[in-house]
């Protein structure tokens, strides 16, 4: 039998596919925004389950909610009616003020639903997003993904997507016409280089979807649930998008997706979508502690406190290294002036862990939990790596 540590990272290779390369690390262990490996060295997260862990590792709410639900029932499918589900589906949509949700188990399933809902309404074939846009993997979101090295090995796929250049009104305008169904976008492009929606551009598009008969699709998966300041990012903008594609932070790292469904969305007749693990009691329970920790705290004014002052502090000190910061609330971008996979590397050593958006972009996703001296301290790391790095 295998138990040492490096035995098992050994053998956890072998028997991957072989889709991820992974750092030379294991974690073992999280609390808050704080990941541990097996020596019990201690790593401040701003990775943050890449997006998916905003309340942090371990919450005690969410834990409570978990357990408590396991016990009750998990496998529990949507021919039957069951109360978690019906209250967090009450919840959801009264916060989000939204009529109707659609509940799935990952980001791209929910992009899946959102582009086939959004045929069921227009009954047109073809979609607009963005360069740099991302979306998932699965066939219908890879196809309105930008980024080539993803898509190219997998073609034919959906045909009839056209991607235009975000923050261009002018080159969305030409684009759209009475055969799309749908404009698809991130309010702030996550793997793409963290790159927010100008002021207004949000707006805009939504006045021309509504003009032209299309609908308006926001990719919420890793901007929702305060990562942003917002619940949602779109709520900077003043807006109300007609689908909402969630997941990442929606059940605090239990795999969960859903699709908010505006009013502009038509009737969604019986059968003609569905997901086996889609509206599960167990993840239910979890968004709905997550739903009442966000409401019940300051974790997402924090974050847009927080994030601010970050932001301030890296725009008048910029880091020789450092080309451009980009962002908002605990969801920040630095475009470096040379590769990010050697800074990420150094950062690790140094007990930092971030993700990287594109070969030269440095991303920080940190749970909304981080404590102020973690995130500074995280912040003065990253300085001194990328200045190093020169
Ligand atoms: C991560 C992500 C997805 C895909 O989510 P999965 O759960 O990995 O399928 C889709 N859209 C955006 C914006 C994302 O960041």
């Amino acid at each position: 039998m295998v138990t040492s540590m490096p035995d098992l990272m050994e053998l956890e290779q072998a028997r991957s596919s072989g889709v991820y390369l992974k750092r030379d690390l294991q974690i073992v262990r999280g609390d808050g925004a704080a990941l541990y490996d097996a020596a019990g060295r201690r790593y401040i997260d701003c990775v943050g389950g890449q997006g998916a862990a905003n309340l942090g590792h371990g919450h005690p709410a969410l834990i409570a909610a978990i357990q408590r639900q396991l016990s009750d029932l998990m496998a529990c499918p949507e021919l039957f009616h069951n109360p978690v589900r019906a209250r967090y589906q009450d919840e959801l949509c009264r916060t989000a003020n939204m009529p109707r949700v659609f509940l799935c188990s990952s980001g791209a399933e929910a992009v899946e639903a959102a582009l086939k809902f959004a045929r069921l309404t227009t009954r047109r074939p073809n979609f607009i997003a963005a360069m740099r846009g991302f979306h998932g993997r699965t066939m219908g979101a890879l196809s309105i993904t930008w980024e080539k090295t993803y898509r190219e090995p997998f073609e034919p796929l959906l045909p009839g997507v056209r991607h235009v250049p975000y923050n261009n009104l002018e080159r969305l305008a030409e684009a759209l016409d009475d055969t799309v169904a749908a404009v698809i976008l991130e309010p702030i492009q996550g793997e793409g280089g963290v790159h927010p929606a100008q002021p207004g551009y949000l707006a805009e598009v939504q006045r021309l979807c509504h003009e032209r008969g299309a609908l308006l699709v926001l990719d919420e998966v890793q901007t929702g649930f305060g990562r942003t300041g917002h619940l949602f990012a779109y709520r900077h903008d003043g807006i109300q998008p007609d689908l909402v594609c969630l997941a990442k932070s929606i059940a605090g790292g239990l795999p969960m997706g859903a699709v908010l469904i505006g009013e502009r969305v038509g009737k969604i007749p019986p059968a003609t979508h569905g997901s086996t693990f889609g509206g599960g009691p167990v993840a239910c329970a979890a968004a709905l502690a997550v739903l009442d920790v966000l409401q019940t705290t300051n974790l997402i004014e924090r974050a847009s406190r927080l994030g601010a002052a970050v932001l301030d502090h890296l725009h008048t000190n910029r880091p020789a290294g450092v080309r451009e910061v980009r962002g908002r609330g605990l969801m920040i971008g630095l475009e470096l002036r040379g590769k990010v996979a050697p800074v990420l590397r150094a950062l690790q050593t140094r007990g930092v862990l971030a993700l990287p958006a594109g070969s030269t972009v440095l991303r920080l996703l940190p749970p909304l939990v981080i404590s102020e001296d973690d995130l500074w301290q995280a912040i003065q790391t990253i300085e001194e790596v990328v200045n190093d790095a020169l």
